[in-house]
């Protein structure tokens, strides 16, 4: 059985979750996370491969409502990665008994996976995490909590709530599915190699990664993952080889997500992102963080009228969002350095490709540190 062609797969879990026999598993394929089908337990029913949204053609979705949001609890904005809105939506799931679906940390740091407040704390879900995620059965146990009357939230991104879509093929009251506008996934590969490398630098292994600490503020990107022995690595986003190669060339991402078909095409009930032109549009200016709301459904709706109590929400016009659906429109160019980047990250790995290819230099890089002391010093004062 082919379920979709590698290139274009985005590894959302669907097919894993849907297959009766228990016939596919994901494994690791070069850099990049792959669907393996086991031809001895396959019974080609053609579920995996009739159900993977990326064989579906991508409709748009209909935005109904959009807000500008911040969480009205100071300390949980600070703990995330905008404005605290998953948060909310998260507690008020959790306040009704529900169960809420996330992105978290492996136990030793180096995977990012599926889990529920079942069986970890919601702060172990917040923040994103900019490393490809696997999803492994969680969709089979979101089933399993909806069919018996529990709510639940899932978080994850625009193709991964393509596929838990897919994959329950009918709606439930009880269910929200939230996903963000989506930069794309980096190589979980090019993400172990990095920590392997800081482990050899720091002589210890890595405790915790915190891809927004929000240690320079909201506005700058910063990565700070603490060791064993007690010792802090703490990088502006342009000048670590990682997280630069994601963020600011978007190198490191799946093939799929350079060109990702789900730009337009949001299938869940809400989706959340960075309201980045708070300050063009409103005139203020705000360095905590401040999530933008896209409300795709009824059933969306519903969740954000909740959120009136323990969030501050104002209403953004369709027009004042247009820019969010428009595709990245990679250039030919992109694909060239893309590629030169993946054959050093092959020869000699992700930190010398980074280096090479996306860390800020000389007098900028002098620059971006200055900015860090100075916008360090004043999200210190902010915070306090
Ligand atoms: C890989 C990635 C790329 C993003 N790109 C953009 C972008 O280009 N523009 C933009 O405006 N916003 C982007 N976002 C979204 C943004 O950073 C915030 O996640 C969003 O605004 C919600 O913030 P919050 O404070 O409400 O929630 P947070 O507390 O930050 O909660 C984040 C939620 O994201 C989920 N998540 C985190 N990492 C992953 C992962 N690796 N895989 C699947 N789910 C994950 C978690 O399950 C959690 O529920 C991206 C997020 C991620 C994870």
């Amino acid at each position: 059985m082919n379920i979709s062609q590698f290139e274009k797969c985005a590894d959302c879990g669907m097919c894993e979750n849907i297959c009766p026999k228990n016939a596919i598993s994901v494994k690791e394929d070069g850099f990049y996370y792959r669907p393996v089908v086991d031809d001895s337990l396959c019974v080609d029913c053609g579920l995996c491969a009739g159900r993977c949204p990326v064989n579906r053609e991508a409709e748009e979705n209909e935005l109904i409502a959009a807000y500008y949001a911040v969480n009205r609890d100071k300390e949980t904005v600070w703990k995330s990665s905008s404005g605290g809105v998953f948060s909310a939506l998260a507690d008020i799931v959790l306040k009704e008994n529900g169960v809420v679906f996330g992105a978290g940390f492996s136990s030793d740091s180096r995977k990012v996976v599926f889990l529920s407040t079942d069986e970890t704390d919601l702060d172990s879900l917040r923040r994103s995490k900019y490393v490809e995620s696997l999803t492994g059965k969680s969709f089979r146990q979101i089933e399993t909590q909806l069919r018996q009357g529990r709510r639940a939230l899932f978080c994850g991104t625009p193709c991964q709530a393509a596929g838990l879509r897919e994959y329950l093929g009918k709606a439930y009251d009880n269910l929200i599915i939230c996903d963000f506008l989506c930069g794309g996934l980096p190589s979980h590969r090019m993400y172990e190699d990095y920590l392997s490398d800081l482990e050899n630098r720091f002589h210890s292994k890595v405790k915790s990664v915190n891809f927004r600490p929000k240690t320079f503020g909201w506005k700058e990107y910063a990565i700070k993952v603490t060791f064993d022995n007690g010792k802090e690595y703490l990088k502006q986003a342009s000048l670590d080889p990682y997280f630069s190669s994601f963020l600011h060339r978007r190198l490191s991402i799946r093939d799929l997500c350079a060109e990702c078909p789900f730009t337009k095409s949001h299938r869940s009930d809400i989706t959340l992102a960075d309201f980045w032109r708070y300050k063009s549009i409103t005139g203020q200016d705000n360095d905590e963080g401040i999530s933008m709301i896209l409300v795709n459904t009824k059933n969306g709706l519903d969740a954000v009228e909740n959120l009136k109590n323990s969030v501050s929400l104002d209403p953004l016009s369709n027009d004042q969002v247009a820019y969010v659906y428009k595709p990245h429109g990679l250039s030919k160019g992109y694909f060239e350095k893309r590629k030169a980047f993946l054959d050093e990250c092959r020869l000699n790995g992700i930190v010398s490709a980074g280096e090479k290819y996306c860390v800020t230099k000389g007098s900028d890089a002098v620059k971006a540190y200055l900015r860090g002391i100075s916008r360090k010093r004043s999200a210190k004062k902010l915070k306090k």
